[in-house]
């Protein structure tokens, strides 16, 4: 497995494999990596990527000032084991320094998917995923990437960003990984004190229970929410939104019809702020 450091070692890579006739998978994440990291490895794979390419990096310009960007978990031995145990060809992983060179005055901004939902309180997070995601599209010139259900909002702007900017990329978005118990699998549930990581169950069990509901013929997504941001409470978390949009355009839906609709949440528990999903 290769490690790489710059950019232009990254094309030139990439550029060698190309004349191969091999096709290119990207896995972008900021490293800490778990078994929802590792399943998108395989969903490269399956979705026809020869080669497949992690990308360790920890994007400052997608933290706000107040965010861990400095606390995030880093341990590079660790994630570079778990990737050469799953044949990964390659991990690009670029000091900051490499990727912002000089302040950035250029960035990639969508305008409509990344408005809502988690940009209420992260208002400048989305500018700093797509710019970011551009940029290790332009290094690692991939012809399939691979972005996780767990952060829905983030999948559905990229998506967005490829569609609206025509990068010659196959966008895949594989299903959230959890733990035996539900919560979603997250670098951040480290954080958890034992106390909080009980109460964190609340979050899938209540969209499962929903998820329920509207299977047995609810169609009141309000009572939903109100249902769901009432379990939160009460199991200690801090309600940061909890909302029923379409699945694709995330545009508000009160009322449940044919086209599917995604529960997505965001909550605290302490301070650590998790957020989950599902679609009905
Ligand atoms: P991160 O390192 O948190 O930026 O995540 C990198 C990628 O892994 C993103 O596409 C995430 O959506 C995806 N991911 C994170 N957690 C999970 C999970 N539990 N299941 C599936 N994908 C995940």
């Amino acid at each position: 497995m290769d490690v790489i450091r710059t950019i232009r070692e990254m094309q030139a890579w990439s550029k060698e494999r190309k004349r191969e006739g091999k096709t290119i998978g990207i896995v972008p994440t900021m490293g800490c990596l778990h078994e929802g990291h590792l399943s998108l490895i395989d969903a490269a794979r399956v979705h026809g990527a020869d080669c497949v390419v992690v990308t360790i990096f920890v994007n400052p310009i997608q933290f706000a000032p107040n965010e861990d960007f400095v606390s995030y978990p880093r341990d590079f031995e660790r994630d570079s084991a778990l990737c050469a145990g799953k044949n990964v060809d390659a991990v690009f992983a670029p000091p900051v320094q490499e990727m912002y060179p000089a302040p950035v005055t250029c960035f990639v901004s969508e305008r409509k998917l990344s408005k809502g939902l988690c940009a209420k309180t992260r208002p400048t997070h989305f500018d700093g995923v797509t710019t970011v995601v551009a940029k290790l599209f332009n290094a690692v010139l991939p012809d399939v990437a691979v972005f996780g259900q767990k952060d829905a909002q983030q999948a559905r702007v990229l998506q967005r960003m490829v569609r609206d900017l025509n990068f010659p990329i196959r966008m895949v978005i594989a299903p959230i990984v959890r733990e035996a118990d539900g919560l979603a699998k997250s670098s951040r549930n480290r954080y958890l004190s034992e106390t909080e990581r009980r109460n964190t169950l609340v979050l899938s069990r209540s969209l499962k229970e929903a998820a329920g509901l509207v299977a047995g013929g609810e169609t009141d997504l309000r009572k939903i929410v109100a249902s769901i941001q009432e379990k939160i409470a009460a199991a200690g978390g801090k309600v940061d939104y909890v909302e029923t949009v379409d699945a694709e355009e995330l545009e508000p839906v009160e009322v449940k019809s044919d086209k599917p609709v995604m529960i997505a949440l965001a909550a605290y528990f302490g301070n650590t702020r998790l957020i989950d999903n599902i679609i009905l």
